[in-house]
């Protein structure tokens, strides 16, 4: 084995081409090696080695940089800091802290400072969970720190350590780097609340678990139409304007996650500047608590340099694996992935590597499965049920799903969210086309649903997916006959698709009691909304006329059901139903 750069040695920059530069004298530099580059100490990391000549994409503005310059390796590869203090905070994709580094300089980040991404400074209240002699292996809970009003940080020992514990800190106020136990193993360790990990190595687990349980998100065609499960993972890809970003926050707002990890990659130019300003002014529905007490956030805004937006997904899914190790449900959204492989295309591009299809690398689908491969419903290494849920957004340009990016997400995601652009332009939100969607999940949360929201409701589910899919044939029918020329009940089965489009499939982000619907509300509203269907079925079968059904007064009440106010609808939607029912017998006698 090569010998390391000894102290006082370092490499020396022949080459700079934007965000990739090339160092000689790169004496026992390993791939992935974290690297400070030029006087001002930039970060990079090594990606391509040949000899001691070695090239390093860099995190930070390169501009002014010149040949000749030092290179220092740290030998330690790129890595997130570990410990309490993580939840609430907003990073750049290399985890250095934004507000932070903006307090100390004024404006943005400026090149090559270095602030720790966890606050050194801070006491929090440690309470052991452990005592001297216990014998303790990686993923073991030390004790507990009650990190915001809503998240309890569990301090784990690190995967791999393991030992008989010599000594444990008291209950009281200890800094993160202050040492709280010392374990005996190959040798005596001590340990402090501070962890490091590679980001681009995943968080081993025990084994994987199946994704059995659903991700509720509060969004009626995700959960009842195109369900997601705990760990499991979803695209939503879709062109400017049809709601993929709108979406994202939904998600992040309203899904029953612990931990939310947000990763933005701004696609406007202000849009970064909104979330972190709207962000943290958001409440937690389940807790009233500030959305950003379980929220991380990850923000790419267009003037930071690209390589710091390829590593952001590996930061955000590393920080994702930390909480799910304690146990945590975590739901990761990344917004959007196309602007991360843009990011990797460049850099490629930048290597001179053979170009795979529209210029993106060849190994681009397989960095997008190594990414969603690190979601899961696992058994930790001490035993915790723990998930991650990744919802990644794909903005195809032109919205044509046929392209790279899309297809190498298609390929391993198990949920996709076709968002359309006609619909976005009808204003049906969200703009999920509901007959190019699909979820994989649907058999596995059946039982779930079944067990603890409504029985039959997977049933309810296919029915009307089965109405949208009759509508979609009558269209084309209609378009060489005309609608007069269809029978009495195709004109009711159309009735019956447009009340499940317009008033269960639409559902309004901005409106205070619609932008969340519980799911024992989802389900009674199908169920209602079918049963409407199915008496309209049958009075039009009994002679009942298409007018007299028309000027039912109960099409009003169901169009509205969606903004009954979630703590009365069960009363409501059975007067809704009652009238209903009333109603249409009238008719009939
Ligand atoms: P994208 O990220 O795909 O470019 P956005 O998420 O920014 O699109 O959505 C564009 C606009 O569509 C939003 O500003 C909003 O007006 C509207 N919109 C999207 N989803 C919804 C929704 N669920 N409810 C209401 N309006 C929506
Ligand atoms: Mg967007």
């Amino acid at each position: 084995m090569a010998e390391k750069q000894k102290k006082g040695e370092h490499g020396k920059i022949v080459n700079i081409s934007g965000p990739v530069v090339k160092a000689k004298n790169m004496k026992g530099a390993k791939m992935y090696d974290l690297v400070r580059v030029g006087d001002e100490g930039l970060v990079g990391e090594i990606i391509e080695l040949y000899e001691d000549v070695a090239t390093i994409q860099v995190y930070e503005e390169t501009s002014g940089l010149k040949p000749g310059e030092k290179v220092i390796d740290t030998n330690a590869p790129l890595s997130v800091e570990l410990a309490p203090g993580l939840i609430t905070s907003v990073y750049d994709g290399i985890q250095r802290p934004l507000p932070l580094i903006k307090a100390k300089v004024g404006d943005f980040i400026t090149r090559g400072i270095d602030v720790p991404p966890i606050d050194r400074e801070k006491k929090w209240h440690f309470l052991p969970k452990i005592k001297v002699d216990d014998e303790l292996h990686g993923g073991d809970v030390l004790g507990t720190v009650q990190e915001t009003p809503i998240v309890e940080h569990r301090i784990m020992v690190p995967p791999f350590v393991k030992g008989v514990v010599k000594w444990i800190a008291k209950e009281g106020d200890y800094g993160i780097e202050e040492k709280i136990a010392v374990i005996k193993g190959n040798g005596e360790k001590a340990l402090s609340m501070l962890q490091k990990w590679p980001v681009r190595v995943p968080r081993p687990i025990k084994k994987n678990l199946d994704p059995e349980l659903p991700l509720i998100t509060g969004q009626r065609v995700f959960d009842t139409f195109f369900p997601i499960a705990k760990g499991g993972t979803a695209a939503i890809p879709g062109g400017f304007g049809t709601g993929k970003t709108v979406s994202e926050h939904q998600l992040a707002r309203w899904s029953d996650a612990d931990v939310v990890i947000y990763i933005g990659c701004g696609e406007r130019g202000n849009e970064m500047t909104e979330v972190l300003r709207d962000f943290p002014k958001l409440e937690d529905p389940r807790t009233g608590e500030p959305l950003m007490n379980r929220t991380i956030l990850i923000a790419n805004t267009s003037n930071m340099p690209v390589a710091a937006r390829e590593a952001s997904i590996y930061t955000g899914i590393t920080l994702a694996e930390y909480y799910r190790d304690m146990g945590y449900d975590v739901a990761l959204m990344a917004d959007s992935t196309s602007r991360w492989a843009e990011a990797l295309r460049e850099i490629s591009g930048r290597l001179e590597e053979m170009p795979g299809e529209e210029g993106y690398p060849a190994y681009l689908a397989h960095r997008l499965a190594e990414f969603y491969e690190r979601a899961g419903r696992v058994r930790t290494i001490n035993n915790k049920e723990g998930s991650i849920s990744v919802v990644g957004a794909v903005s195809p340009p032109g919205g044509d799903f046929s392209e790279p990016v899309s297809q190498g997400t298609l390929r391993i995601t198990k949920v996709f969210w076709a968002l359309d652009t006609d619909l976005a332009y009808r204003r049906h939100f969200p703009a999920v086309n509901w007959l190019r969607s699909y979820s994989l999940y649907l058999d596995q949360v059946k039982d779930w649903w079944e067990k603890n929201v409504g029985e039959g409701w997977l049933k309810l589910r296919n029915r009307a997916m089965a109405l949208l899919q009759k509508e979609e044939e009558l269209k084309e029918i209609i378009q060489l006959v005309g609608p007069d020329a269809l029978p009495p009940r195709d004109r009711i089965a159309l009735e019956g698709a447009r009340v499940i489009r317009e008033d269960f499939l639409q559902q309004h982000a901005y409106h205070p009691v619609d932008t969340y619907c519980p799911k024992e509300k989802q389900f009674e509203m199908l169920r209602i909304m079918l049963k409407f269907y199915d008496l309209m079925d049958n009075a039009i079968q009994n002679g009942i006329s298409m007018d007299e059904i028309k000027s039912l007064k109960c099409w009003e009440m169901i169009a509205r059901m969606a903004t009954v106010p979630n703590d009365e609808y069960e009363k409501r939607f059975k007067k809704i139903e009652n009238e209903m029912e009333k109603e249409i017998s009238n008719l009939e006698k």
